[in-house]
């Protein structure tokens, strides 16, 4: 007698969300591809939508939450990020509540009773608590409007943020066979995505991936002078001063790095907060309500700050060290203007960096194919960083926005570095350290390509790479040694504080040897200065001896000509 169409609930509908959106968070309308992302959910289908960080993951699964009956589950990495939300939610009339390990046994029954009364639109829970079945068996009894997988790249070991836990998502494919399942990441990256799909079952779903566009975005990358530390801590501070006043983050790579440099930002007068993985979670948790409360506050923290942290004022970001991937480096850049503010990201790198980026994978327990897989990401990132291509334009490609353009406002796209065409130099730089035997400082095997060692011993005048760089000037070799390790052509070997330069990946050097791989190398890349250093660029000519004005003055007029025509980074895949 009925159509079945009949017997089923109707859909809601987009407007019916829009105006859901409107009244709850009070956003005028959807942005980007939320409406896309919020119409398949809507229909009962499976999604997976990469937008970007603050990009508005969580209205996504929210909102829609709100209009299908039954209750709304969401699986989220961090008790941080769940305390956020729900607290959010709730603050905003929603019915929402957390089960994860900091809730109490009363506080569990009563959240239990009030799911099963109908009386709880939304449920965050950590992927430990759903791997423990009993909670697994409790939630298959009742209606589930729809299940959120926060933070999906979680799932990937290919990713930054690898959660065993994760991987048992793909059950809930099962126990929920006709509830909508909405993954959600930041992370573009077409491998994790891959994962994503297969690990949680999503075969069906629609993927849908926004722009990585953050026009409102400044970005800039500076060489750190090589093995100092203190001449980094003081960039980072003049950095950091110039912009007082100012929301930002500092990311350090080590937590002993993000102690010294809240210190000294604190000794010059800076409202600085330190925040890593070292300090209890309600020290954290305190230190997090200080940065998002307090004005011109400076978070200095390690990458365990940040995940789903929303501040919109934050005006910048500096990274005192480099993070570990692009995909990091997107989403740590990305905290900054989030409200759509013209902001700042800054990174200063140095070769040190990447020797200590590939040294802390080596001693990471993985399999081999993971581990080529990040050592991959680290040189590309590096690749990047030290590289001449928009850093928007080469992000986004990386992404796999082929047709990502210029910004028009990072520091490449201001002020285009010149290249120069550093085969030769190459050649003759790892012909030099094979010849030493690798057993030599960075130092020395510039002497040796110089032919200018103090203490010469025979052995070495009797080398056949002896002085064989005695044409070019010091400061050039020392541009090509570090670009060589950006490229991994070259590897930095610690040796206890005594670091030896050995050759990098043996098929790349030989491809540079026969001539079958080119090497390109910034003139005069961007580096860290001291404050005293800063003077108006006229007057610090006039102080420059003859050879490097030469190369300043011609950089100018190659400069001028040049437009800001882009090429395809060599290594975007
Ligand atoms: P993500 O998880 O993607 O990083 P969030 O979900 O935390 O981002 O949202 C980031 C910010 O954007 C929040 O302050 C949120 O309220 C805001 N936001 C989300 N959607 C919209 C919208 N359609 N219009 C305006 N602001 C929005
Ligand atoms: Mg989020
Ligand atoms: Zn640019």
């Amino acid at each position: 007698m009925f159509a079945d169409s009949t017997l089923a609930p109707p859909q809601p509908t987009l407007a019916e969300a829009r105006a859901t959106l409107e009244r709850v968070w009070g956003h005028p309308d959807f942005r980007g591809l939320q409406a896309a992302v919020v119409a398949e959910v809507l229909a009962g289908r499976d999604v997976l939508a990469v937008l970007p960080t603050g990009g508005g993951k969580s209205v996504c699964y929210q909102v829609p939450a709100l209009l299908r009956p039954g209750l709304g589950l969401v699986i989220s990495p961090l008790i941080a990020l769940m305390t956020d939300q729900v607290e959010a939610l709730k603050q905003q009339g929603v019915r929402a509540a957390r089960l994860d390990s900091g809730v109490s046994l009363e506080d569990r029954s009563a959240i239990w009773r009030a799911a099963r009364a109908g009386d709880l639109d939304l449920l965050y829970v950590s992927p430990e608590g759903l791997a423990s079945g009993a909670m697994l068996d409790r939630l298959a009894e009742l209606p589930l409007s729809l299940i959120a997988i926060d933070e999906a790249h979680c799932v990937s070991q290919w990713g930054h943020d690898f959660r065993p836990d994760y991987r048992t998502l793909g059950r809930l494919a099962e126990v929920f066979p006709g509830t909508p399942r909405i993954a959600v990441t930041a992370t573009a990256d077409a491998r994790t995505r891959e994962d994503i799909v297969r690990s949680l079952r999503l075969e069906g779903a629609e993927v849908l991936v926004d722009s990585f566009a953050r026009p409102n975005l400044q970005l800039s990358a500076v060489r750190k002078e090589s093995g100092s530390r203190a001449k980094t801590d003081a960039a980072v501070i003049a950095l950091v001063r110039e912009r007082r006043g100012k929301s930002g983050v500092v990311y350090c790579g080590s937590r002993d790095g993000c102690e010294r440099v809240a210190q000294a930002l604190q000794e010059a007068g800076t409202n600085a907060i330190a925040y890593h993985a070292g300090m209890d979670a309600r020290e954290r948790d305190r230190r997090l309500e200080r940065f998002l409360a307090e004005d011109g506050a400076v978070m200095v923290a390690t990458i365990a700050f940040g995940m789903g942290v929303d501040k919109a004022d934050v005006r910048f970001v500096i990274h005192a060290d480099p993070p570990g991937s692009l995909e990091t480096y997107w989403q740590e850049i990305g905290r900054a203007g989030r409200d759509g503010e013209t902001a700042e990201g800054i990174t200063l790198y140095g070769p040190s960096d990447i020797a200590w980026s590939l040294r802390r994978l080596e001693g990471r327990p993985m399999a081999e194919e993971v581990k080529a897989a990040q050592v991959r990401k680290v040189r590309q990132l590096f690749a990047m960083l030290d590289g001449a291509v928009c850093r928007p334009q080469a992000v986004r490609r990386y992404f796999g926005e082929a047709e990502a353009q210029p910004c028009g406002v990072c520091d490449i796209c201001q002020d285009p570095p010149a290249m120069f065409d550093a085969t030769v130099h190459a050649q003759k730089a790892l012909a030099a350290v094979q010849r030493l035997g690798e057993r030599f400082g960075r130092g020395r095997v510039i002497d040796h390509l110089l032919g200018k060692t103090r203490d010469v011993q025979p052995w070495e005048t009797a080398l056949s790479t002896w002085g064989i760089g005695a044409e070019a000037p010091l400061h050039t070799w020392r541009d090509v040694l570090d670009h060589l390790m950006f490229e991994g052509l070259l590897v930095e070997d610690p040796n206890e504080g005594k670091p030896l330069v050995r050759l990098g990946d043996p098929s790349a050097v030989r491809a540079v040897y026969r001539g079958e791989r080119t090497v390109e190398v910034r003139l005069t890349p961007a580096r860290v200065s001291a404050p005293r250093a800063r003077t108006g660029r006229n007057a610090a000519l006039e102080t420059l001896d003859a050879d490097v004005r030469a190369r300043f003055e011609a950089l100018r007029a190659w400069r001028r000509e040049r437009a800001v025509e882009q090429r395809v980074p060599p290594y975007v895949i």
